[in-house]
């Protein structure tokens, strides 16, 4: 996952970041959602995140992934579609 050297969030110390030896990355906090998906809105490696996230259930059921929310992927899920479905639906 070479994409992940590229993330927005990878040296990230505040405090909406809750490091996870299981994934390896940062996750985000429910609570603290707004200023992930602010902090995913300039990341440039967006699309791969989510990608991944919608691939590895540890990442798809929690927190805040390529600039989606656990519902958004969830209802990209049921949509069959990844990333080209979140911009196509504006979800
Ligand atoms: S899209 Fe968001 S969660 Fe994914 S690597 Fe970038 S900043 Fe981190």
């Amino acid at each position: 996952m070479t994409w992940r050297a590229s993330a927005a969030c990878l040296d990230s110390d505040t405090d909406f970041f809750v490091n996870s030896t299981s994934i390896g990355r940062g996750h985000h906090t429910r609570a603290s959602e707004a200023p992930a998906l602010k902090l995913c809105g300039v990341c440039e490696v967006t699309t791969e995140c989510l990608d991944y996230a919608l691939a590895v259930p540890e990442a798809r059921d929690f927190g805040v992934w390529g600039g989606t929310t656990k519902g958004q992927r969830t209802k990209l899920r049921r949509q069959g579609g990844g990333h080209h479905a979140l911009h196509s639906t504006g979800v």
